[in-house]
């Protein structure tokens, strides 16, 4: 299978799980997560219509898509893996979301890059809801802090778009959907103690979890290998 034929069935995927799952066709976003792919890969995509892409490493995030931002405007990149402070301001450069937020002095650093680039970005919160992920926020305290700070207007260049998850790495769909569902009651919490803020995206699925996280209110299915192959990390 071409990666142009991966794309458009996964499309297809996602639509069904849409209808099965009584959501409106449309509302569901498809993230095509590039990370060790190279950049005529990722054009291939681009020129079936794929615009919304994800990368989890600086360096590599930068030496693809600074070229391909500057050729394509119509191109968005998001950065999904974790993410170190010291990395935040060549992030910012090249990404128009950061979904691995997962403390708080990430914010403050975010904050303080934007404001000397003069420009907003998204941010979505990293939650840790499965027991096998490392990452993401593990106390809801904490996270109700940062959601706090953005409520105050201590970030006046962050946009608190929503929430991000891993689910668990297992066979075991009951497990899997149990994180993707303690992720949608969180966000649906939080949506109603911070109504200020926009808190409207739930980005969770990967290729072989992306069905079950539609059926449980994912709004963003971030997919690399159901597109691109598996990737050769001895590159
Ligand atoms: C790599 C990665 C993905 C994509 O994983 P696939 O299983 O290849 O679809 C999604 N989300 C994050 C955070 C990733 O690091």
């Amino acid at each position: 299978m071409s990666i142009s034929e991966n794309l458009i069935n996964i499309q297809s995927k996602i639509q069904n799980a849409e209808k099965k799952s009584g959501r409106p066709q449309g509302s569901v976003k498809l993230m095509a997560v590039s990370k060790f792919h190279p950049t005529e890969e990722i054009l291939q995509t681009y020129e079936s219509g794929q615009l919304l892409y994800g990368e989890n490493r600086v360096q590599e995030a930068c030496e693809k898509f600074t070229p391909l931002l500057a050729s394509h405007s119509d191109i968005c990149l998001h950065l999904i893996g974790q993410l170190q402070s010291n990395k935040v301001k060549k992030t910012v450069t090249v990404a128009s979301c950061i979904q691995s937020v997962d403390r708080i002095e990430l914010l403050y650093e975010i904050e303080k890059q934007c404001s000397k680039l003069q420009k907003q970005i998204q941010v979505l919160f990293e939650v840790h809801t499965g027991e096998e992920s490392k990452s993401g926020f593990t106390q809801e305290s904490e996270l109700r802090r940062c959601l706090e700070l953005c409520v105050n207007g201590e970030f006046p260049h962050i946009i608190a778009n929503g929430f991000m998850t891993m689910a668990p790495f297992t066979q075991d769909e009951s497990l899997i959907r149990k994180s993707f569902s303690t992720l949608r009651n969180l966000s649906e919490k939080f949506k109603k103690d911070y109504k200020e803020l926009p808190l409207k995206e739930l980005s969770m699925g990967m290729s072989g979890d992306f069905e079950i996280a539609i059926e449980e209110g994912s709004t963003l299915v971030r997919v690399g290998t159901a597109i691109f192959g598996a990737r050769d990390y001895s590159k």
